[in-house]
């Protein structure tokens, strides 16, 4: 019997996503409740994007939730190497292949082109997609154009009409028209593959039997169905989630609802009661229980058992199974080495007492003042704003920049930190003391405290980021209209 090989795919070009554990642990107890093993493939080909910062929070993240796998850039195997970036020669055969089977055309149009036709496209109210421009070049057309080494990209051919059907293992029978689907760009100008062309080639050769990822690739499966039949290899079978939502039943967006798995580490969530909750997502167990392991969810699996319907991420409902954990099953002794081990995690002792230690004249002076560093979300009021020069809309306004500065940052260090803080004041025309006090405000609950900006760069982006929110929320909050506003005058300063 084939053995079951499962995989999570994630792309390393942000913060580690509630989205991936959620789904990384699906595929992990369907392959080990079938006694199968479960892969970790890092898909780095977006090279803009991709960081090597977010390749490791998300490992550690995972690892933190304790959903290892067997096979991965660190933990090897015999299907590696297991990043993308370093399989370029493995793309290389495997598009010639296509090329000379003619599955596959190198197509020299501009990017001027492209968007003419796109433009056009709109206009006439036609689907979007390349029009088979470049397929009727002749081969000494193209060997030319090589020589004369023009920019191309390498696109994969499709049916023209028909439809597409698949199976799905949660929806059974899809079928998807051939209309809809462009010639995807399998290699880029760079030389580097596509998303679909690596996705489809790695699955393969890395022996994954089941692809089982969130809904959002439901219509990429075409491309994919085709890719497998034209290098003459089995699918795997295609199950698809049901995505992650807001309360108010929107896709899960940080925008609304703190997305990141370093919030609910830094909050001082259990890794268990998070993967517990993530288990209730669309799927329960055969007898009701609410509070279960992966190992219990692992014995008890059955893929046919997800609905469809979107599971709603509540953060009050973990709230409440996270107390249920701290409760119920940790001892005192346990309780008190998880707490003194969250506390001092990352040494944020360490980092902390430099900022306190000349502002205090006994140890019992301490906690008023570190505090902030093992609080969630501080308590607020409208009047701990009131300022003498700024109004409360210029204060709004600090905290949505600001916020929006700080999530731009690619280092995250106390300097890159306050240099652009000191920017932004300068662009908005405020006096730094009176442009960091909102913040101190929203990240202390105090006009006086230890460094915001030393605070900021010991909280993290995501402890910070709940913070300014809930700063704004109580100030009224910033409405749909406000926002857009705030957005374009936030663009003009560049
Ligand atoms: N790299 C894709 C992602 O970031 C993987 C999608 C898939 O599982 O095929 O989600």
């Amino acid at each position: 019997m084939t053995e079951i090989r499962t995989r999570i795919a994630p792309s390393p070009t942000g913060d580690p996503h509630v989205g991936t554990a959620y789904i990384a642990l699906f595929n992990r107890c369907f392959a080990h409740s079938k006694g199968g093993k479960f892969v970790l493939r890092i898909e780095d080909t977006d090279q803009l994007r991709s960081t090597e910062r977010s390749e490791q929070d998300i490992l550690d993240s995972l690892r933190w939730l304790g959903l290892h796998w067997d096979e991965g850039p660190d933990t090897g195997g015999d299907a590696g190497p297991y990043r993308q970036s370093e399989r370029s020669e493995i793309y290389e055969t495997h598009i010639q292949d296509l090329l000379k089977k003619g599955h596959a055309f190198r197509c020299f149009c501009s990017p001027e082109r492209l968007d003419r036709l796109r433009k056009q496209q709109m206009a006439e109210k036609q689907p979007l997609g390349y029009d088979g421009h470049c397929l009727s070049l002749t081969e000494d057309e193209v060997e030319k154009k090589l020589a004369a080494g023009e920019n191309h990209v390498i696109r994969m051919k499709k049916p023209e009409s028909g439809e597409c059907q698949f199976n799905d293992l949660l929806r059974g029978e899809v079928s998807i028209a051939w209309s809809q689907i462009d010639m995807q760009v399998l290699i880029k100008s760079d030389g580097l593959p596509t998303y679909h062309f690596a996705n489809v080639v790695d699955d393969h050769l890395m022996g994954i039997t089941h692809v089982i990822r969130g809904e959002e690739w439901i219509n990429s499966v075409p491309k994919h169905v085709l890719l497998y039949e034209y290098f003459g290899w089995q699918a795997p079978v295609f199950c698809h989630m049901p995505l992650l939502r807001n309360p108010d039943k929107s896709k899960l967006s940080k925008r609304k609802n703190p997305t990141s798995i370093n919030y609910y580490q830094d909050m001082g969530y259990l890794p268990e009661a998070v993967v517990n909750y993530l288990g209730m997502m669309g799927w329960s167990m055969p007898d009701g229980r609410e509070v279960f392991d992966v190992e219990a969810m692992t014995k008890a699996f059955d893929i046919e058992r997800v609905s469809l319907g979107g599971p709603i991420f509540d953060i009050q409902k973990l709230d409440w199974l996270n107390g249920v954990y701290l409760r119920e099953s940790l001892s005192e002794e346990q309780f008190a080495e998880r707490f003194i081990a969250w506390a001092t995690a990352d040494e944020k002792l360490q980092r902390v007492i430099p900022l306190i230690q000349q502002r205090v004249e006994k140890f019992s002076d301490v906690v008023e003042l570190a505090g902030l560093f093992i609080s969630g979300v501080i308590e607020l009021s409208p009047e701990k704003f009131k300022h003498k020069v700024l109004s409360q809309e210029q204060i709004v306004k600090i905290l949505q920049f600001a916020l929006w500065r700080l999530e731009s940052l690619t280092a995250w260090d106390r300097d890159a930190i306050e240099s652009c803080l000191q920017d932004l004041a300068q662009t908005m025309e405020i006096k730094i003391r009176d442009f960091l006090f909102p913040l101190f405000i929203a990240i202390s609950g105090k006009a006086v405290s230890t460094s915001v900006i030393d605070s900021i760069a010991i909280l993290g982006l995501d402890v910070s980021r709940a913070r300014i929110r809930h700063g704004i929320d109580v100030l009224g909050g910033v409405s749909k209209k406000a926002a857009k506003r705030l957005e374009n005058e936030y663009r003009a300063f560049g």
